[in-house]
């Protein structure tokens, strides 16, 4: 998969390196991704949709199924089958009918994290669908940018590595 670094996350003091030629916005109501992406599902994500009211034959597609090299990562999100989109894309409002609830694969894309030790190294998919990356009014991944999209997340990991410290 073509890949490019934008930024690396130092777990341990939250500084933040970033590629300042970068520059993301995500289009409000673009929604290319829910119709582009197939999405794998972690058991917390089909826990939290269930908890919606869902039921997983709904919105899991047990025939479709994630590795990457031999560990199981996860069953598809289901697509529509009258027009391949997300299961939860509505194509009228262009919205997401569960986006505060979105799977994790979802609220990263188009990111690719990978922790290495106490260092979340951040890179770009090269998808060229997304006009949100290199969008001239986006931002580059400053700590301000990460912290307020992602900050819940990076700190879970931070306090993985203070509590493996103790
Ligand atoms: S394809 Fe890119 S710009 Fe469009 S909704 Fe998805 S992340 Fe945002």
């Amino acid at each position: 998969m073509e890949k490019r670094w934008v930024a690396t996350v130092h777990l341990d003091t939250l500084e933040v390196e970033y590629d300042p030629s970068f520059k993301f916005r995500c289009v409000e109501n673009c929604g290319l991704c829910c119709n582009n992406l197939e999405i794998p599902l972690r058991d917390e994500d089909i826990e939290r949709i269930e908890e919606l009211g869902y039921n997983t034959w709904e919105f899991v597609d047990y025939e479709k199924a994630f590795y990457r090299g031999n560990r199981f990562l996860g069953y598809a999100l289901k697509k529509n089958p009258l027009n391949d989109s997300c299961i939860f894309f509505d194509p009228e409002t262009r919205k997401c009918k569960i986006y505060d609830h979105r799977p994790l694969a979802c609220r990263l894309y188009p990111f690719i994290f990978i922790r290495d030790e106490n260092l979340m190294e951040i890179y770009i998919k090269g998808d060229r669908f997304c006009p949100g990356i290199g969008h001239p009014e986006g931002e580059p991944l400053t700590r301000k940018f990460l912290m307020g999209e992602y900050g819940d997340l990076l700190i879970v990991h931070r306090r993985e590595i203070v509590n493996s410290r103790r």
